[in-house]
């Protein structure tokens, strides 16, 4: 299922980037190197809970209930294997609850390699329909009887890591949404070391900021994290080791656990807050320089793209560019501007 491929991906990634400042978009011939892959996970596909591949471990003991998720898009596949890695290592609570989730599992099991970034629902983004009229309302699709299945287990818990990956090369990074409760759980983990302040998608809301997680008056919190590009290799080792901190801040792990973690440096903690996105208005939108993510441009007004005839420059010194897309379509979301908040 899985070519063996053994083309280097930023090799290839400098040629897609390449393309991308030529035409506005990457090359409709680009296809990612697929080194990392789905896992098979047919075996927790019971679960214990009722809803399909989600399980509960109890521990018997007064503590917080902990969820990991997985698969909130179905070619971000370094989730799945972080949750097959705790099955495989039987990581189990020491106190409180422990749930695992694999999320849009309608999507990942219909991945192909040739179109790895055709997978990421199949619907509707699953990521975009965590409001409560949404959730309650008359829509259907694949992804809202998903939703509606997990949310009775949603409701109940307490910390929420939400496993994701990103289509091109990024620096894995913690979203921490906009609450005070959010920064201070991405730095409590202290992993990895990009945290991005950001208030989520108009077009819908994401799982991390769902009820009481975007509610500052509640104790619950939740993080979204991006473990690098969605094939990489490295995504699935960056997916265990922000897992096994988080489970260890939540304090419901054998410390002894520690010892599995990959092992990945902590870096200080660079904290950017999202200013604005640049939504793409028009079919001859083009960056002006190659972006990967997290460059800071210097000088107030340097122009970074073009969209038709209207130049988009950086409002303030020091913007960081954030999330650099893909897909360059009218509608969609070029890259998010940030300050360097700490
Ligand atoms: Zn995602």
């Amino acid at each position: 299922m899985i070519p063996a491929i053994s083309l280097d991906w930023r090799r290839r990634a400098g040629y897609c980037f390449a393309k991308f400042e030529k035409v506005g978009n990457v090359s409709p011939n680009y296809i990612p190197v697929v080194e990392l892959g789905p896992c098979d996970i047919g075996a927790y596909r019971a679960g214990n809970t009722g809803v399909a591949y989600v399980t509960c471990f109890e521990s018997g003991r007064p503590g917080p209930h902990v969820m990991v998720n997985a698969l909130t898009h179905g070619n971000e596949v370094c989730g799945a294997h972080a949750l097959r890695f705790l099955f495989e290592n039987q990581v189990r609570p020491t106190h409180g609850r422990l749930t695992l989730g694999f999320a849009n599992i309608d999507a990942y099991l219909r991945f192909d390699a040739d179109s790895p970034f055709d997978t990421r629902f199949v619907d509707e983004d699953f990521n975009r329909v965590w409001d409560l009229a949404v959730l309650d309302g008359s829509g259907t699709s694949v992804e809202l009887a998903r939703a509606r299945a997990m949310r009775p287990i949603v409701d109940t818990v307490d910390l929420l890591l939400d496993l994701h990956s990103t289509p091109l090369p990024n620096d894995p990074m913690l979203l921490a949404g906009t609450w005070d409760k959010g920064l201070a759980l991405a730095r409590a983990i202290g992993y990895p070391a990009q945290v991005v302040i950001d208030a989520g998608h108009a077009a819908g809301r994401r799982l991390r900021d769902y009820d009481g997680f975007d509610d500052p008056a509640s104790p619950k919190a939740s993080l979204l994290v991006e473990c690098g590009q969605h094939f990489e290799k490295p995504a699935a080792a960056v997916a265990i080791e922000t897992t096994l901190r988080f489970l260890r801040y939540c304090d419901i792990i054998d410390p002894a656990i520690e010892a599995l973690r990959p092992g990945a440096d902590a870096a200080a903690q660079m904290v950017t807050r999202v200013t604005e996105a640049v939504t793409i208005g028009s079919q001859r939108f083009a960056f002006e320089r190659e972006l990967s993510g997290f460059e800071v441009i210097p000088e107030a007004g340097t122009l970074i793209a073009h969209d038709g005839d209207i130049e988009i420059r950086t409002p303030y010194d020091n913007c960081v560019m954030i999330m650099p897309a893909r897909d360059v379509k009218p509608g969609l979301t070029a890259v998010r501007l940030g300050e360097i908040v700490e």
